[in-house]
C-alpha cells in the first residue's frame, strides 16, 4: 500500500494517490494540526471520504502514539539511554501535536444519511487502518423488537423503548450487556446491517450496543443532526469535547442546521395534542409516576394548550395574511398563557407522560402523537443552554437569529388554518454550539461549497484552511457547453416568463431529443422544479398535427424514466433505468429529473449510467415564499448594520448561490472517477452570464463554453463521444481537448453584454431580479486586494529599459499601483468594495481571467470610469493583455485594431456615451 509524508504525518493510502488527493489530505492534516476549522472543495469522483478517512486516521494514529510514548517516558520505562533518546526524537519530531496528555481526540464523522454512512464503512475497510469505529443510528434503523420495529413513527418507538426499558420488557435490551465485551471484538469493521445481524444473532439490542460503544471508540460514524441538534446529541450522550468533527458532503449542513433550530406548527396539532391530553384524563392510567401530573393533570394541559391555540387563532394578521415579529416574540406569546422558563418544566413533565400513557393505549403502533412534535419544539425554545443562572432566567442572544411568523396556510385537503413559525435564519446558531462544547477543530468536505467564503460567513466560524479543489480527470474527458438556443435559434431561458411559452418547451424538447440521439448510454435531465418537468413532459406528449410529438420523438431514441415523488415509486424507477443501460438490446435511457431531488442529491451515475447531464434551468427557490422573503431581509439587515461588508452576505446573493449550488450538485452526477467522461450540457442561457459561471463548480469554471449555434455543439459533442470510445478517456488528443474560450466566437458570446434576466424561476408572477454581482463574499483571511497590482510591479528602471513592453502596457511601478488604488477608492463605497471583492476572487482562482475582465467591465462602465478601465491593463499578468484588449473590442469599447492603450480619455468618453 503506497504511504506520503504529508506535513511531517505518514499517510498510508489504498492506491497511488493523485495530486488532487494529496492537496485535500494536505489541507486535512493542516487544520488537524492547527486544530483550525476546514473547509474543502473537491469535484465528485475525487475521492473525498477516502482521502479524509485516510488523512484524519493517519494523523490521529501519529498523535496516539506521541500520547503513549510521552506517558512511557514520564513513568520513566525506558533505562537504556539510546531507546530513550530515539525516543525523544521521535516525539519532538512532532511539536505540533500538542495536548498530548488529553489522549487523541475522537473523530465524529457525520454523514447526511445512513446509505452514506454505509459508504463510509466500505472505504474505511478499503485501508490500512483499522480504528475501533462506532456507528450510531436511531432506533428505526436498529431497534430488533418485534412490536416496536413496526412503530408508524420514531416518536412513538422511541416512546415504547423506554416504557420496555423502564419495565425490563425488553429481551434484547437485558442481553445488550453480555453482548458489549465481545461485539467490538469480532475484528471486522460492521456497518448497520452488520449491528442489526450482531444483534438478532446475540439477542442484544443493536440501538443500545452502538450508543454505549461510542465511548471506546476512535471514529464515531453518524448523521449530521446527531452533531447539530442539541436534543439528538443528548439523546445519544454525545461528547463532542476537544474531538474532531468531519461533515462529509457539507453543502446540504446549512438547511440540516436550519431544521434543527426552527419548527413550523400548524393549530391542527395544538388541536390534535388537546385531543391527547384528554384521551389521557379519561383513561385509567396504572402505576404511573405522577410527580409531574401532582401538579398539573392532564385535563389542566389540555385547557392550557387550547388557549394557546386560540390565543394564535385571534392574532390580528396584516394586511398580505401574516405577521411577521422579531424572534423574542415567542416568548412573549407563550408568556401571554403562562408558558414561560418557570412554568415550562411541568408542561414538559405532562407532556412526556401523555406520550407515555398514549403509547400504552395505542394497540397498533401505528400512532404518530402531535403531542411529541409539541415537546421537541418546547425544549428548542426553552433550551438550558440559554439559562444564565439559576433562577431560570433566559439569555434572549439567540433570538436575533429568529423570526416569529404567522401566516394562514392551506392544508391538503383545503382547509384554511393557521400556523406558527418559527425560523432561524442563521445556520451559525448551531454550529457555533460546536465552540461552545470546545470541539477541536471543523472540517467541511463537499464537492459543491463554492462560493466559499459565503458558506463560511452563513456559518458563523472561522474557516482558516480553504481548498477548491480541481478534478482528477484530464480536462478532454469532459465536454462542458452552454447553449443559449437551440436547433431553431429559439432562446432557451427557464425564467417563469419564458418557461410557459410552447415555443421554449417544443425548443427544449428538440434539443434534448438531438442530443440523445448522440450521447451513449445514459443521459440525465435536470429540472428546476417537479412543476417545470410536468409542464414540460405534459407539452411534449401532446401531438402536432400529423407530426410525431416530441414525446415520440424522445422514446424512439431511448427509454424515457420520470423521476417520482415516492420512495417505493424512485427504487423501481432508478432500477428500471439502470438494468435499460446495461441492456445491449438498448440504446441507453434517459432519466428526467429534479435539481434538489433525490437524484440530484445522492444517486452515483458512474460511466453509462450518466454519459451526459443536461440542466435546463436555474433552480431558483419561490421567492415569494415568506420564509425565503424573511432570509433575504434578514441577510440584508444584518448587511446594513454591518461595518465590514465583506463579511456578510446580501439576500439577493444568498438566494442565487442557493440555486447555484444545486446546480453544481446536479452537474456532479456524472464523472465520478479518474477514468470516467461525460458532457454538461447547460441549456440556459442565463448560464452564459460570467457572474453565473463563477458561481459554478471550480473545476468547471475554465471549460464553460458558450455556444451561439447549435450545430457547432452536435457536432463536437458527436466528436467528444466519438473519440472517448475510440481513443479512451486517458487520451489527450488535442483535437478532443475542452477549449477555454479560445475561438473570438465564443468569447464575443460569453461576453455579451445584454442584460439578462436571472428571475425566480418557481415565482408566480415575480419579476426579474438582475444579478450583476460576482462571487460578491470575501473573508477575514482573503489576501491583500491590492496584491495583483504588487504581483505585477518590477523596478522602474527595468521598465525603462523596455520601451516596447511600457508602450503596451505591460508592468506597473508601486507609484502607479498607489495612485491607482486611491482612484479607485473614490469611486465610492459600493464599487470600491465590488472591486476589492474581484480581485481578490481573482488572485484567490475562484474565477478565471474572463469573468475577472467581465466583473472590472461591470464595476467601470459609467461617468469617468473607462479610464481606469483602460487603465488596469498595466497591472494585468503579461499573458492576459491579448485577452483584455480582445474582450474590450469586443465589448465596442475600442475601436478595432486600436492598442488599448493609446486610447485618450476623449476617445473612452465618447465610445460610453454611444454605447450608454
Ligand atoms: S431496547 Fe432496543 S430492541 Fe428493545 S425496544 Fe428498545 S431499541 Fe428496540
Amino acid at each position: 500500500m503506497p504511504e506520503y509524508n504529508l506535513r511531517g504525518i505518514t499517510v498510508h493510502f489504498p492506491h497511488e494517490a493523485y495530486n488532487v488527493q494529496k492537496a485535500f489530505m494536505q489541507s486535512v492534516l493542516q487544520a488537524l494540526h492547527e486544530g483550525s476549522n476546514a473547509l474543502l472543495e473537491s469535484p465528485t469522483g475525487t475521492g473525498k471520504t477516502l482521502t479524509l478517512l485516510c488523512a484524519a486516521l493517519a494523523w490521529r494514529q501519529v498523535f496516539d502514539t506521541r500520547h503513549r510514548m510521552e506517558n512511557l517516558k514520564e513513568q520513566n520505562v525506558y533505562q537504556d539511554e539510546n531507546l530513550k533518546k530515539k525516543m525523544e526524537e521521535a516525539i519532538s519530531s512532532h511539536p505540533e501535536l500538542e495536548n498530548w496528555q488529553a489522549g487523541a481526540p475522537k473523530i465524529y464523522y457525520a454523514s447526511r444519511t445512513h446509505s452514506q454512512l454505509t459508504q463510509v464503512v466500505k472505504e474505511l475497510k478499503n485501508t490500512i487502518y483499522k480504528p475501533k469505529v462506532c456507528i450510531l443510528g436511531s432506533r428505526e434503523q436498529l431497534c430488533i423488537h418485534e412490536d416496536v420495529k413496526l412503530a408508524s413513527s420514531n416518536a412513538t418507538r422511541t416512546a415504547m423503548c423506554r416504557r420496555k426499558v423502564a419495565s425490563k420488557a425488553c429481551s434484547y435490551h437485558s442481553g445488550t450487556k453480555e453482548a458489549k465485551s465481545f461485539f467490538q471484538g469480532e475484528g471486522e469493521i460492521m456497518d448497520i446491517e452488520d449491528i442489526v445481524s450482531f444483534g438478532t444473532k446475540h439477542k442484544a439490542c443493536p440501538f443500545y450496543l452502538t450508543k454505549d460503544s461510542q465511548l471506546d471508540a476512535d471514529i464515531i460514524l453518524l448523521p449530521y443532526n446527531y452533531i447539530v441538534d442539541s436534543t439528538a446529541r443528548k439523546a445519544m450522550n454525545i461528547d463532542l469535547y476537544n474531538s474532531i468533527v468531519i461533515f462529509d458532503e457539507a453543502h446540504n449542513l446549512e438547511s440540516c442546521c436550519g431544521e434543527a433550530t426552527s419548527f413550523e406548527l400548524p393549530m391542527s396539532t395544538l388541536r390534535k395534542c388537546v385531543q391527547e391530553l384528554k384521551a389521557c384524563q379519561s383513561a385509567v392510567v396504572p402505576n404511573m409516576s405522577d410527580s409531574g401530573l401532582m401538579s398539573q393533570s392532564f385535563g389542566a394541559l389540555a385547557d392550557l394548550l387550547d388557549r394557546l391555540r386560540t390565543t394564535i387563532d385571534q392574532i390580528e394578521l396584516s394586511y398580505s395574511d401574516e405577521l411577521i415579529k422579531p424572534g423574542i416574540f415567542i416568548y412573549e406569546l407563550l408568556n401571554m398563557v403562562e408558558i414561560n422558563s418557570s412554568t415550562v418544566g411541568y408542561l414538559q413533565q405532562g407532556i412526556d407522560s401523555a406520550v407515555q400513557v398514549l403509547t400504552s393505549l395505542d394497540s397498533s403502533n401505528q400512532s404518530t402523537f402531535s403531542l411529541s412534535n409539541l415537546s421537541n419544539a418546547l425544549r428548542m425554545i426553552f433550551r438550558t443552554e440559554y439559562l444564565v443562572d439559576d433562577d431560570q432566567t433566559f439569555s434572549m442572544a439567540h433570538t436575533k437569529f429568529y423570526k416569529v411568523h404567522i401566516q394562514n396556510i392551506k392544508t391538503a385537503a383545503g382547509v384554511s388554518e393557521r400556523q406558527l413559525n418559527y425560523w432561524c435564519f442563521s445556520p451559525g446558531l448551531a454550529m457555533t454550539d460546536l465552540v461552545n462544547l470546545r470541539v477541536r477543530c471543523v472540517i467541511l468536505a463537499s464537492g459543491t461549497l463554492a462560493p466559499l467564503s459565503s458558506f463560511a460567513s452563513e456559518l458563523l466560524l472561522k474557516f482558516p484552511v480553504r481548498l477548491e479543489n480541481a478534478h482528477v480527470i484530464n480536462a478532454n474527458q469532459a465536454f462542458i457547453a452552454v447553449l443559449p438556443k437551440g436547433p431553431a435559434g429559439t432562446t432557451l431561458s427557464s425564467t417563469y416568463e419564458q418557461r410557459r411559452k410552447p415555443a421554449y418547451k417544443n425548443e427544449l424538447g428538440n434539443t434534448i431529443v438531438n442530443f440523445s440521439k448522440v450521447v451513449p448510454e445514459g443521459l440525465l435531465v435536470f429540472f428546476p422544479s417537479y412543476a417545470v418537468m410536468a409542464d414540460c413532459i405534459s407539452t411534449w406528449r401532446s401531438t402536432n398535427g400529423q407530426n410525431k410529438s416530441v414525446w415520440d420523438r424522445l422514446t424512439e431514441q431511448k427509454q424515457v424514466f420520470v423521476e417520482p415523488k415516492t420512495k417505493y415509486e424512485f427504487s423501481q424507477a432508478i432500477n428500471g433505468y439502470y438494468s435499460r443501460i446495461k441492456d445491449p438490446a438498448f440504446d441507453g435511457a434517459i432519466f428526467m429529473a429534479v435539481c434538489r431531488g433525490k437524484v440530484s442529491e445522492g444517486v452515483d451515475f458512474a460511466d453509462g449510467r450518466g454519459r451526459a447531464v443536461v440542466v435546463t434551468g436555474i433552480p431558483f427557490a419561490h421567492s415569494k415564499d415568506p420564509k425565503i422573503v424573511q432570509k433575504k431581509n434578514f441577510l440584508d439587515d444584518i448587511r446594513s448594520t454591518c461595518t465590514d461588508l465583506s463579511q456578510t452576505i446580501s439576500g439577493n446573493e444568498w438566494y442565487q448561490q442557493q440555486a447555484l449550488r444545486a446546480v453544481n450538485q446536479a452537474i456532479g452526477r456524472v464523472i465520478r472517477h479518474r477514468n470516467d467522461y461525460g458532457a454538461i450540457l447547460l441549456c440556459d442561457e442565463r448560464f452564459g452570464n460570467p457572474s453565473i459561471i463563477s458561481q459554478l463548480s471550480a473545476w468547471i469554471r475554465d471549460y464553460v463554453k458558450v455556444y451561439q449555434n447549435f450545430g457547432e455543439v452536435q457536432t463536437k459533442l458527436t466528436k467528444f463521444f466519438r473519440d472517448m470510445k475510440h481513443d479512451g478517456p486517458s487520451s489527450t488528443s488535442d483535437a478532443t481537448r475542452l477549449e477555454r474560450h479560445s475561438s473570438a466566437h465564443t468569447r464575443e458570446a460569453a461576453f455579451a453584454r445584454r442584460p439578462i434576466n436571472l428571475g425566480g424561476d418557481d415565482s408566480e408572477g415575480s419579476g426579474p431580479v438582475t444579478i450583476r454581482n460576482y462571487n460578491p463574499r470575501t473573508t477575514i483571511m482573503a489576501l491583500n486586494e491590492y496584491s495583483i497590482l504588487r504581483d505585477n510591479q518590477i523596478p522602474k528602471t527595468q521598465r525603462e529599459h523596455s520601451g516596447s513592453d511600457a508602450k503596451r502596457g505591460v508592468t506597473a511601478t508601486l507609484e502607479e499601483a498607489q495612485a491607482y488604488s486611491t482612484e479607485i477608492a473614490t469611486l465610492g463605497h459600493d464599487k470600491h468594495r465590488q472591486y476589492k471583492q474581484i480581485v481578490r476572487q481573482f488572485k484567490r482562482k475562484e474565477i478565471g481571467i474572463e469573468p475577472f475582465i467581465d466583473g472590472l467591465i461591470d464595476i467601470f462602465i459609467g461617468e469617468n470610469r473607462l479610464d481606469l478601465l483602460r487603465r488596469f491593463r498595466i497591472f494585468l499578468p503579461h499573458k492576459h493583455i491579448q485577452l483584455f484588449d480582445r474582450v474590450l473590442r469586443a465589448q465596442e469599447l475600442i475601436p478595432d485594431n486600436t492598442d488599448v492603450a493609446e486610447i485618450s480619455h476623449d476617445e473612452f468618453q465618447a465610445k460610453k456615451r454611444r454605447i450608454e
